[in-house]
């Protein structure tokens, strides 16, 4: 199926790059119509509701071939995942089967509702309420940012019943009351769909509550938890066609009578891409791993489920930064290789520049992740529940094991905590890919630890003050590792 992913992506999706961007009538939903016929829009779900039942794993590497473009990516993403994943977890037998199967089909587009005008970070202090009126909810209030809104049928949206307990309802899109706003105007991901919905008056069935009232919360962060590890696989995708395209276009384009992929200065930047992509890669799918692990073991109950969603929420906010912000530089640097041209709309590398900055904004934004991640990781250390993770058995982890113990809540400290707490999560998890495949995986892990020595020094010099040496580097790999990339104009190694 991954196969599969990368050549719809290829034939059907990327072409009509320019098409989706102008937002042409019906072309996105016929797109996911026909995702949803290859069975990609339902892969983790349960498959007595038409769902394929995947692994987490599974399903987050077919997504990141199904991520080349990023309009298209955000749209499927949203359908197939965090809007079905509060479904398909809390759901009554009732609920999934009036829904599920329309969403697994793709028939149905799915959205997902928590952010409000005035409450983003602050998801909580939302101000949209549900009040019961004879055998029906009744909803007032501004939910922004909607992801699909244009296409929507089905929106899983985040209420205060009473205007105190934090709720989650099931609204279709015909309920009475149920309105769309005119889209926004933003300056990338232009293809995909993102508008207000106004809920004034709507009236909502008594039985579309999903879960108990007052524990909208635990459906809204447990789908976000996964979300956010699937962000990471959404992040990568593009970050995999900005290397395809920059290491064609190294090869082709010529300065001084020579390609410029001879220079070293390119070169360098084929290489640190490369080695960027791979530490991304390496911690999503251990991350991807370890949660399919935890959900074989746990009994298919909603507390099993959510605490296997919720053991890993640590590092699925260290996926999200680091692959969101690996996706940032590996494009970047993309868009260098390709000098003024890469500044043009000619080219596809400003499209994928555009497109790529919000990765760090939405799903949480990585500020709000970072104090998250930190503030969850000693809770984990204060349980002993944290244990191996800083086994002193590198720099980085020696580095964290001293700096948590001068915890605070001061945000910078907390900033820098997380650092150090993603840089040594990251750099286990290429060395212990790297020990396992050795070769350029290995020398990949060694360029990659090389720039995390360095940011986890600055890192510590923050939380403590004290002054600190960094190893000497092992091989940086350069020319292995750019030779590679321009051979293969792709990532390093598949998984
Ligand atoms: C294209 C797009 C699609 C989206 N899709 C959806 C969707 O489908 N459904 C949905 O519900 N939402 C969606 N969102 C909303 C998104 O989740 C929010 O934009 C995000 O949570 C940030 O909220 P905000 O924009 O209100 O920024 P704010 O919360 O106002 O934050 C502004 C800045 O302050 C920082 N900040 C805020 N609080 C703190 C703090 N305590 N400490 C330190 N820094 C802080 C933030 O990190 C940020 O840098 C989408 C947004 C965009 C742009």
């Amino acid at each position: 199926m991954i196969d599969q992913a990368e050549q719809f992506s290829r034939k059907e999706v990327l072409p009509l790059s320019d098409r989706l961007d102008h937002q042409e009538e019906g072309l996105m939903p016929s797109l996911i119509r026909k995702a949803g016929d290859l069975g990609f829009c339902g892969i983790d779900a349960p498959e007595a509701h038409g769902g394929f039942g995947l692994g987490k794993n599974l399903a987050a590497r077919i997504l990141e071939h199904l991520s080349l473009n990023a309009s298209f990516s955000v749209t499927y993403g949203i359908t197939s995942g965090i809007s079905q994943f509060g479904l398909s977890v809390f759901g009554t037998e009732d609920q999934k089967a009036q829904y599920l199967p329309r969403l697994t089909t793709g028939e149905w587009i799915g959205a997902y509702a928590l952010s409000e005008p005035n409450s983003g970070s602050d998801a909580l202090s939302m101000v949209t309420r549900a009040d019961q009126r004879g055998d029906k909810w009744i909803l007032n209030g501004t939910k922004m940012w909607i992801s699909n809104a244009k296409w929507a049928n089905f929106f899983l949206v985040m209420a205060k019943i009473g205007g105190e307990k934090v709720s989650a309802f099931l609204v279709e899109r015909d309920f009475p009351g149920v309105s769309i706003s005119r889209e926004e105007h933003k300056m990338g991901l232009k293809g995909s769909s993102t508008a207000r919905l106004v809920l004034d008056n709507a009236e909502i069935p008594l039985e579309n509550l999903l879960y108990e009232p007052g524990k909208g919360h635990y459906v809204a962060f447990n789908a976000l938890n996964i979300g956010r590890f699937k962000l990471g696989s959404m992040s990568i995708g593009p970050a995999r066609e900005a290397i395809f395209q920059s290491s064609g276009y190294a090869k082709d384009r010529k300065q001084f009578g020579r390609p410029i992929s001879e220079f070293g200065l390119i070169r360098q930047k084929l290489a640190d891409m490369a080695a960027y992509f791979f530490v991304a890669e390496s911690c999503l799918y251990r991350t991807g791993q370890n949660i399919d692990d935890a959900f074989a073991t746990r009994d298919k109950t909603v507390e099993g489920m959510r605490s296997a969603a919720e053991e890993f929420a640590v590092e699925c906010s260290a996926c999200k930064i680091l692959a969101t912000e690996m996706e940032s530089m590996i494009v970047d640097e993309a868009l260098q290789i390709y000098g003024g041209y890469g500044f043009t709309e000619e080219f596809p590398l400003a499209r994928i520049y555009r497109d790529s900055r919000v990765a760090r904004i939405y799903e949480g934004t990585n500020e709000i992740n970072r104090i998250f991640l930190a503030d969850r990781f000693m809770r984990r250390v204060a349980e002993g529940k944290a244990k191996g993770t800083f086994s002193g058995d590198s720099f980085i982890s020696e580095l964290a094991g001293k700096a948590y113990s001068r915890f605070s809540k001061d945000q910078v400290v907390l900033g820098a905590l997380s650092d150090l707490t993603l840089l040594c999560y990251a750099e286990q998890s290429v060395r212990i890919r790297g020990t396992r495949l050795g070769g350029l995986a290995q020398v990949a892990a060694d360029r990659f630890t090389k720039w995390a020595n360095a940011k986890a020094a600055f890192a510590f010099q923050t939380v403590t003050g004290e002054a600190v040496t960094v190893p000497a580097p092992r091989q940086s790999g350069t020319d292995e590792l750019a030779e590679n990339v321009l051979e293969r104009q792709a990532p390093l190694l598949s998984l």
